[in-house]
């Protein structure tokens, strides 16, 4: 039996996991863990036999003492409580933005193997995390699709010479609005962004997706866990969301992975690593899909993707002050107080009023966040 913790279990990832879990004999769900949504939290933890919570929110912490008998944590070590007292053998960290680095921190330090969702992890402090999975032992699971694929590919080639894997490949279905001039995105709406064609998802996400920011914090993500330079990672847009990603090597081949949209396939890779586990899913049919198709990004159009490039380029604190950005502008956009083209006026303007350090800690991370977020909130007042 694995031990299990899944944190973020009441979002898109979370759910989906849960559902793997319910079909596998091989998991013992210990420990879960949301922000707010507490009713859908206890109805999970009553559902699963979990007994140990941890909700991020204290007032709604306490009205979920009041409603169960279990054990609540809250406050901030409640993660890291929860963590250790659950002594699991995995972490399933699927909370969404950097609010999820200490997780991440906390899992790796206790030298517990982590299936990492959260990109924002490894956008915002991606050295000092894989330093730390290298210096306790712990194994980095992506979650990612694209990763997952890449992981995966990787693999496949342990025990060529350094040098065999030249190129790394990640696809972009290029989000709800593939195909608009940059003039045709500045009356969208929320909801046409939040409706991406190939991908259910959480609702940051899916405006990452839409804008290509999404794209920019792969990048950066595929950087920072496969240790591979930005010359050789490249983006192509691929509609139909079927290659996932692609290895090219050293006498020519390419190797790809291949198989229909859907994250419970790398999800369930991560959690069932290094076996693989049947799922009832169709086979991929290509007679059907007929045809797929591959296009350059229109950088004009989405210029998040350019930036995130130029942030981990810049490395330091960059990726860190672009991601916080981004967060306060998705989070402004959703609430409708700032028109989707802002979206990349505020992390530019953000980015170039920011002081980069090259050299930081986690406590360093922590400030820049918090900096930029301020920063990023002005800029949306002056943008508006
Ligand atoms: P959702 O918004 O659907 O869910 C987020 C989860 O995190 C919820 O359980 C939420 O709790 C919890 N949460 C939010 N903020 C905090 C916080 N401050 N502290 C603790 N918990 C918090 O997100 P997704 O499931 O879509 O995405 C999760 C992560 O996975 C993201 O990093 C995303 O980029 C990544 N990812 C997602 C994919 C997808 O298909 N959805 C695909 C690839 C990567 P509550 O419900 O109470 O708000
Ligand atoms: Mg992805």
């Amino acid at each position: 039996m694995r031990r299990l913790v899944i944190l973020g279990s009441t979002g898109s990832i979370g759910e989906q996991a849960l559902e793997l879990v319910a079909a596998a004999d091989d998991l013992e769900l210990v420990a879960i863990s949301a922000e707010r949504r507490w009713e859908r939290l206890i109805a999970q933890a009553q559902q699963h036999g979990v007994r140990r919570v941890a909700i991020a929110d204290e007032q709604c912490a306490e009205l979920a003492r009041a409603a169960w008998d279990g054990e609540v944590l809250s406050g901030p070590e409640a993660l890291a409580t929860l963590i250790v007292a659950a002594e699991p053998d995995l972490v399933l960290n699927a909370i969404v933005g950097s609010a999820g680095l200490a997780a991440t921190v906390i899992t790796l330090s206790e030298g517990i193997d982590l299936a990492l969702a959260n990109k924002e992890s490894l956008v915002v402090g991606g050295e000092l995390v894989i330093e730390l999975a290298a210096a306790t032992g712990a194994r980095l699971l992506p979650v990612d699709s694209e990763h997952s694929a890449l992981y995966q590919l990787i693999a496949s080639e342990n025990g060529q010479p350094p040098g065999t894997i030249e190129r790394l490949t990640l696809t972009a279905s290029g989000g709800p609005f593939r195909g608009r001039r940059r003039e045709d995105l500045e009356a969208v709406t929320v909801e046409e962004a939040l409706d991406h064609p190939t991908w259910q998802m959480g609702g940051k996400i899916s405006i990452d997706s839409a804008t290509l920011m999404n794209k920019g914090l792969e990048l950066i993500e595929a950087h920072q866990l496969f240790g591979v330079a930005y010359n050789d990672l490249e983006v192509v847009v691929h509609p139909q969301s079927i290659v996932h990603a692609m290895i090219s090597l050293a006498d020519g081949s390419s190797l790809a992975h291949l198989g229909y949209p859907d994250m419970k396939v790398p999800i369930a890779y991560a959690l069932h690593w290094p076996q693989r586990t049947k799922l009832e899913l169709a086979p991929l049919d290509l007679e059907q899909l007929g045809s797929l198709n591959f296009e350059a990004v229109d950088n004009e159009a989405f210029p998040c993707l350019s930036l995130a490039l130029a942030a981990g380029r810049e490395g330091g604190t960059a990726p860190c002050v672009l991601n916080a950005a981004n967060e306060v502008a998705v989070a402004a956009f959703l609430d409708r107080r700032c028109a989707f083209l802002q979206i990349a006026e505020v992390i530019e303007a953000t980015l170039d009023d920011a002081e980069i350090m090259q050299s930081y800690s986690f406590e360093t991370l922590i400030d820049a966040d918090r900096a930029a977020r301020a920063s990023a909130a002005e800029h949306l007042v002056t943008l508006a």
